[in-house]
């Protein structure tokens, strides 16, 4: 099963944010979206979930056209989202957290995928009637994924989920990631700012580069998405690719 971006432009209001956005994900295997603040990273990601209507492009699982469809639709198809800042739920416990994440399949399946969340994270199991908010921030991070988990995905899309977490924790994030891909047969995108921590679980790298301005319009005025043209860097080995030769200065890096 495959994921796939293809030309992916959006916008919030004028100002373009993402100017032909391409990547692919296989199921069982973890991408890394690397980029500066600002690059889009976030964007994408949403609209893989269809929380950013795109403007061109096309989003395809398995072929089939997930361009601006629902949230709840693309959860439905499979694609799960573990938003940045984890957004958990904090007055609710850490099951009825895990059960709103369910709410799209039904109540056997919820029962059994709540045991597969808990194997994965037993401290959600020890905690499972304390109020998320109560929750360490590691703990948050892990219900965050738990809850993302809980709708049977085939693909996860997970937005920073190390930011502001102990380097000590951030090992038990990323150990859980590899689990998930290993056990779970997950495929996923990590959006991250560190290249190295991302590498760490991720086979391979699409590098996303800040928004050129436009020249016409003045500042903020980015230039139309009218071709497929990506300043991007993606890594399909360990040799590095560049999409198009006059992006902006970006270094590829390689899997260490
Ligand atoms: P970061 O690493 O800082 O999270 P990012 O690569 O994830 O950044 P995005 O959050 O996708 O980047 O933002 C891309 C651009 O779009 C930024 O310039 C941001 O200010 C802008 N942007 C994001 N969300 C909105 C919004 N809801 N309305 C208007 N502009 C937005």
């Amino acid at each position: 099963m495959t994921l796939a971006v293809e030309n992916l432009c959006a916008a919030y209001g004028e100002i373009e944010v993402l100017h032909g956005v391409n990547l692919k994900v296989e199921k069982g295997e973890i991408i890394a979206l690397l980029g500066a603040n600002g690059a889009g990273k976030s964007t994408t990601i949403k609209a893989i979930m269809g929380l950013v209507k795109p403007s061109a492009g096309r989003i395809l699982l398995d072929g089939r056209d997930l361009t601006g469809q629902a949230a709840h639709l693309a959860a439905r198809a499979g694609i799960a989202l573990v938003p940045e800042g984890r957004k958990i739920f904090k007055k609710m416990t850490v099951e009825e957290n895990l059960q709103v994440g369910g709410v799209v399949r039904s109540g056997a399946e919820v029962r059994e995928q709540l045991a597969d969340v808990y194997a994965l994270f037993p401290r959600l199991g020890e905690r499972r009637r304390q109020v998320g908010g109560t929750l360490s921030g590691g703990e948050q991070q892990m219900l965050a994924i738990g809850r993302a988990l809980m709708s049977r995905p085939n693909f996860i899309l997970m937005d920073e989920p190390s930011l502001g977490l102990a380097p000590l924790v951030v090992e038990s994030v990323h150990q859980a990631i590899d689990r998930i891909r290993r056990e779970m047969g997950i495929g996923g995108i990590l959006v991250e700012q560190n290249v190295a921590v991302a590498l760490t679980v991720a086979a391979r790298y699409v590098m996303q580069a800040l928004a050129e301005m436009g020249s016409a319009g003045g500042r903020g005025l980015a230039q139309p998405c009218r071709s497929p043209v990506t300043r991007q860097i993606t890594s399909p080995t360990s040799s590095a690719t560049r999409t198009e030769p006059s992006g902006p200065s970006v270094t590829p890096t390689g899997r260490p």
